[in-house]
Order: structure tokens, then C-alpha cells, then sequence
């Protein structure tokens, strides 16, 4: 007989029993309707969920491989439209992102590029030498 064991356990329960009616009150009832931002275009290959058809199309070429944009200054396809457009700056020679140090103002065609250059010349965690 261990009369402390039970009680223990019809405690045990009552927290169970509050943290349900505690989680249903936060979910609003926990219906899935009424989610007006819900994305219900899914990628087929790897189930992500697009609020457009379009944008699944798109983010579908990832997976098919499919390159419907080409460059017309070299041979190279790309699959979405802003890929290409950022990859043409390379015969544009636009360089929209410029270093923010004052005694350097080296400008890149990509954000990244300049990232990797601010870490390398200006940041103390990649000091060489
Ligand atoms: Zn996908
Ligand atoms: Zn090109
Ligand atoms: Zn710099």
C-alpha cells in the first residue's frame, strides 16, 4: 500500500488536464480554417507551400532542372528570371553593393562577394598575418 503514490498520480493528471485547456485556448479553438496567409500550393518534390501556383512553377525548376531564361550576351541558362538578371551584371559591370569602410569603397556585383571581401580585409576574426 503506498496511499502517497496515487495522490501523486491524481496530481499528475490535474496538470495534464490544465496545460490541454491551456493549449486549446491559445489555438482559438483549433480549427485549421481561417488562416487567410495559409500556403496551399505545395512543391511536389519537396513540399514546400507557395500562396501561388506561379511561385511553385518557379521554385519547381530547383528540383526539374528546367533553365527557360538564357542570357543573351553568353550561353549560360539560369532558372529564375532575378538569377539571370543578377548574372547579366557580369557584362553590365553593375556593381550595386560598395564597402561601407571609408578608406576602401570597393564595389561588388554581389552582395555576397562583398561580404566574403568585409570579412577577409575588415574583420579581425579573418586577420591574416
Ligand atoms: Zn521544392
Ligand atoms: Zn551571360
Ligand atoms: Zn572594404
Amino acid at each position: 500500500m503506498a496511499p502517497s503514490d496515487s495522490h501523486g498520480h491524481v496530481l499528475f493528471n490535474q496538470v495534464l488536464n490544465s496545460n490541454d485547456r491551456a493549449r486549446a485556448q491559445t489555438q482559438g479553438g483549433g480549427a485549421t480554417s481561417g488562416n487567410s496567409k495559409e500556403k496551399r500550393f505545395l512543391c511536389m518534390f519537396c513540399n514546400k507551400g507557395f500562396r501561388y501556383p506561379q511561385k511553385v512553377e518557379i521554385h519547381q525548376r530547383i528540383h526539374t532542372g528546367e533553365k527557360p531564361f538564357s542570357c543573351n550576351q553568353c550561353h549560360m541558362r539560369f532558372a529564375q528570371a532575378g538569377t539571370l538578371k543578377r548574372h547579366q551584371r557580369v557584362h553590365t559591370g553593375e556593381k550595386p553593393f560598395s564597402c561601407t569602410h571609408t578608406h576602401c569603397g570597393k564595389r561588388f556585383s554581389e552582395r555576397l562577394y562583398l561580404r566574403t571581401h568585409q570579412q577577409k580585409n575588415h574583420s579581425t576574426l579573418y586577420h591574416r598575418k
